[in-house]
C-alpha cells in the first residue's frame, strides 16, 4: 500500500453496504451465480417441486424467479435470511466439517439484495397460525414487508440485477451466452437431484423440465438425451470412506472434450480435475488420446474428508486422501468397463412416412457418429431369401474371394503368433460366442451371434488388440529374435536424434538398435512375436512411425512401441482370409481383456441386434 493516491488516508471500517457490495461481487458474478444460489437454498429447504424462470427484454435478462414448495420462512426469518452471515445451517465452526447442505456461508441472500432488487413471498410449511409474508428488498435496505396470502414455500424474484453496480453490468456477456451459463448450471443440479422435479422456463417457454423420479439415469436421459443415455453402463465401488456410484459411457460415445464428464461430490456438482483424469485413465486405451467419454460420477465421502469451504461460489472443494479417491475412481470406471458388453449397436433412426422402394438415404450410424448412407439391397442373390439357416455360408459366396497360397500362409503364421497356449482359455469379457459367416471386402468379417444377432469385426483392428494384449502382457513375447541379415536404416540428423534416445526403450521391447553414427543404424533384431518374415522396410517403417508420434505425448515410450509393433504385426485390412482363420480371430479376440477396442480407441466390432434388424425391415 504505497500507492501515491493513499497518501495521507485515514484507516477506517467499512460501512456495511460497502462491505456487502464487495461481497456480493464474490459470490453473485453474474446471472448465473442468482440462479445458482437460489435453487440451491431452495433444495436445502427440502423442495420436492422447483420452478426457474427467467424473463429477458432487449437482449438482457431482466428477472429471475426461483419458486419452491420447501419449509418456506416466518416472519421473523425471512428478514433474518437478508442479514449477511445469517444462516440456519450451521451454528459453529466445527459444523463446517460435517456439512450435508448446500449452503453454509449465509450470503448469497445478502449479496443478491445488495445489488438488486428483491421481492421474498414465503409461509412455512405445514403452519396455520402464521401467515405468509412478503418482503422487497433494494441495494440491501428493507423497503416494504407486509402480511399477505401465498402457498407453502418459497419465492424470490430478482429483478435489476447489477443497477448499482454498472461496472459488473456492462461485463455480462450477451444473453445467449449468459442463459447457456444457466443451462449449465441447471443441468448438473437436476441431475444431482433426481427427486426434485425442476421446470425451467425463459419468458414463459418451457426449457428442460424433469420428473422426480428414483433412477439418476431418468434425469440423465431427460438432461443429456436418449443417445446419452443409452450408451451409459453403471458404475459403482465401495470404500470405507467413500462410496462412488454414477455412470460411464460405452467408448462408442466419445466427445471431443471432457464438458460431460460430471463428478458430484456429496450431491454438489464441484470441478475436481484429479477426479475427471481419473476417469479418462480409467478408459486406457479403450478411447482415443484426444476423446473423453460422458461420466457422471457421483461420489459419497465421509464429510470430515470433503473441505467445501475453499471457494466463495463452492464451485471447488478440497479432498483429503485425493490420491485414493482417484485410484479409486479409476478402478471403478475400469471394472466397470471390463464387466460390461462393450460392443456398439448399430443406430438407424426411425424414418417417418418413407415409402417404401423410394431411394432411401437416410443415414444409419452406429453411435460414435459416423455416418454413412443405407443403400436397399437391390440386386442381391434372390435365393437368399429361401436358403435355409444351416446354409447361410453360401449368401456371401459372390463377395468371397479364394485366398492366395500365399496370403493364407502368412495370415496362418500371423495368428498363430497370437494363439494362446494350450488349455481352455477363458473368456474374461462379456462377448458374446460367435460363428463366422464370412469376410466382407479383405476387411470385415460377419459373425452370427444367439438370438439372431449380427455382428460386423474389423479384422485388422481386432488382431491389434489381440497382439496387444500378448505382447503387454508377457515377457516372452518380447523376446528379441536375432535378425539372420541385420537391416541397415538411415534416417535423417534430426529424426536420429530422436531415435538415439528410444534405443533403451525398443531393447526392452525386443527391438535391438545400434547407432551407427551420422544417421544410420543397424537393426540386429525385432520382437519374435513379429516372425521372421520381416524384412527392413518393415524396420523402416516402424521406425518412421515411432518418430511421427508425438515423443511427448502422455503415452510412454514403451506403451507406443508396443501399439506400433501390434499395429504392424496385426493381420492387414485387406488380407483375405479363410473362414477359419476368421474364426480364430474371433475367438482370439473373444479371450482378450478389453475386445471393444483396438489399442487406438477405435471400435473392434458393431452389432445388429434382432429387434434392429427386425425394425430396419419393418418387421415390427
Ligand atoms: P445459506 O444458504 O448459506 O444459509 P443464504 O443467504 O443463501 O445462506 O440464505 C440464508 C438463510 O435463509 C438460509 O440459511 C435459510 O434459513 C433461509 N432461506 C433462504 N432461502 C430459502 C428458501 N428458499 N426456503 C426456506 N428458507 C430459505
Ligand atoms: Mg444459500
Amino acid at each position: 500500500m504505497t500507492s501515491k493516491q493513499n497518501e495521507g488516508q485515514k484507516i477506517r471500517i467499512l460501512d456495511p453496504a460497502t462491505v456487502n457490495q464487495i461481497a456480493a461481487g464474490e459470490v453473485v458474478e453474474r446471472p448465473a451465480s442468482v440462479v445458482k444460489e437460489l435453487v440451491e437454498n431452495a433444495i436445502d429447504a427440502g423442495a420436492r417441486t422447483i420452478r426457474i424462470d427467467i424473463s429477458s427484454v432487449q437482449g438482457g435478462i431482466s428477472a429471475i424467479r426461483i419458486t419452491d414448495d420447501g419449509c418456506g420462512m416466518s416472519p421473523a426469518d425471512a428478514e433474518l435470511a437478508f442479514v449477511p452471515h445469517a444462516t440456519s445451517k450451521i451454528s459453529a465452526i466445527d459444523d463446517l466439517f460435517k456439512i450435508r447442505t448446500l449452503g453454509f456461508r449465509g450470503e448469497a441472500l445478502a449479496s443478491i439484495a445488495a445489488v438488486a432488487k428483491v421481492t421474498l413471498v414465503t409461509k412455512p410449511r405445514g403452519s396455520t397460525t402464521v401467515a405468509g409474508t412478503r418482503l422487497i428488498v433494494i441495494g440491501g435496505e428493507i423497503k416494504d414487508k407486509r402480511e399477505t396470502g401465498a402457498p407453502e414455500g418459497t419465492s424470490i424474484l430478482v429483478e435489476e440485477l447489477f443497477f448499482n453496480t454498472p461496472a459488473r453490468k456492462k461485463f455480462q456477456k450477451n444473453l445467449n451466452t449468459e442463459l447457456a451459463r444457466i443451462h449449465g448450471i441447471l443441468e448438473g443440479i437436476f441431475l444431482a437431484y433426481p427427486e426434485i422435479s425442476f421446470r425451467f422456463y425463459h419468458n414463459n417457454r418451457e426449457q428442460l423440465v424433469t420428473d422426480r423420479t428414483s433412477q439418476k439415469i431418468d434425469t440423465i436421459a431427460r438432461v443429456f438425451g436418449n443417445d446419452c443415455a443409452r450408451e451409459l453402463i453403471p458404475v459403482s465401488s465401495d470404500l470405507p470412506f467413500m462410496q462412488v456410484s454414477g455412470f460411464i459411457s460405452r467408448p462408442a460415445y466419445s466427445r471431443k472434450d471432457h464438458d460431460r464428464i460430471l463428478v458430484a461430490v456429496n450431491d454438489r456438482y464441484v470441478n475436481v480435475p484429479s477426479v475427471i483424469a481419473a476417469v479418462k485413465e480409467g478408459y486406457g486405451t479403450l478411447l482415443p488420446r484426444d476423446r473423453f467419454p460422458a461420466a457422471f460420477i457421483f461420489l459419497a465421502i465421509d464429510t470430515r474428508l470433503v473441505d467445501v469451504n475453499v471457494h466463495p461460489t463452492k464451485k471447488e472443494v478440497r479432498l483429503s486422501k485425493e490420491k485414493e479417491i482417484g485410484d479409486a475412481v479409476r478402478e471403478a470406471v475400469l471394472l466397470a468397463l471390463k464387466e460390461n458388453d462393450l460392443i456398439p449397436e448399430v443406430v438407424v433412426p426411425r424414418q417417418e412416412n418413407r415409402e417404401l422402394g423410394a431411394s432411401v438415404t437416410g443415414p444409419a450410424a452406429i453411435s460414435s457418429g459416423v455416418a454413412e448412407p443405407v443403400v436397399p439391397y437391390k440386386t442381391g442373390i434372390p435365393e437368399a431369401a429361401t436358403v435355409p439357416k444351416t446354409d447361410i455360408k453360401t449368401v456371401i459366396a459372390p463377395e468371397f474371394i479364394e485366398p492366395t497360397h500365399t496370403g493364407t500362409v502368412s495370415t496362418d503364421h500371423r495368428l498363430r503368433q497370437t494363439e494362446l497356449p494350450s488349455g481352455v482359455p477363458k473368456v474374461t469379457a462379456v462377448v458374446p460366442p460367435m460363428e463366422v459367416i464370412g469376410q466382407v471386402g479383405g476387411i470385415y468379417i460377419l459373425a452370427a451371434a444367439p438370438d439372431g444377432e449380427l455382428i460386423i469385426i474389423d479384422q485388422h483392428a481386432a488382431h491389434e488388440r489381440i497382439f496387444y494384449e500378448q505382447v503387454s502382457r508377457s515377457m516372452a513375447a518380447r523376446h528379441a529374435q536375432e535378425l539372420i541379415v541385420p537391416a541397415i536404416i538411415h534416417r535423417s540428423l534430426k529424426d536420429a536424434a530422436i531415435l538415439r534416445e528410444l534405443i533403451p526403450a525398443l531393447a526392452q521391447e525386443g527391438v535391438i538398435i545400434e547407432d551407427f553414427g551420422s544417421g544410420s543404424f543397424l537393426v540386429r533384431a525385432v520382437p519374435a512375436i513379429m516372425g521372421k518374415i520381416e524384412g527392413p522396410e518393415m524396420i523402416d517403417d516402424l521406425v518412421s512411425d515411432l518418430l511421427k508420434n508425438d515423443p511427448t505425448g502422455p503415452v510412454s515410450d514403451r506403451e507406443r512401441i508396443t501399439r506400433i509393433i501390434s499395429c504392424r504385426s496385426a493381420v492387414k485390412a485387406g488380407t483375405v482370409c479363410t473362414l477359419e482363420q476368421c474364426q480364430r480371430i474371433v475367438d482370439q479376440l473373444r479371450v482378450t481383456e478389453s475386445p471393444f477396442t483396438c489399442p487406438h480407441g477405435r471400435p473392434t466390432m458393431v452389432r445388429f441386434s434382432r429387434t434392429k434388424l427386425d425394425e430396419m425391415f419393418k418387421r415390427t
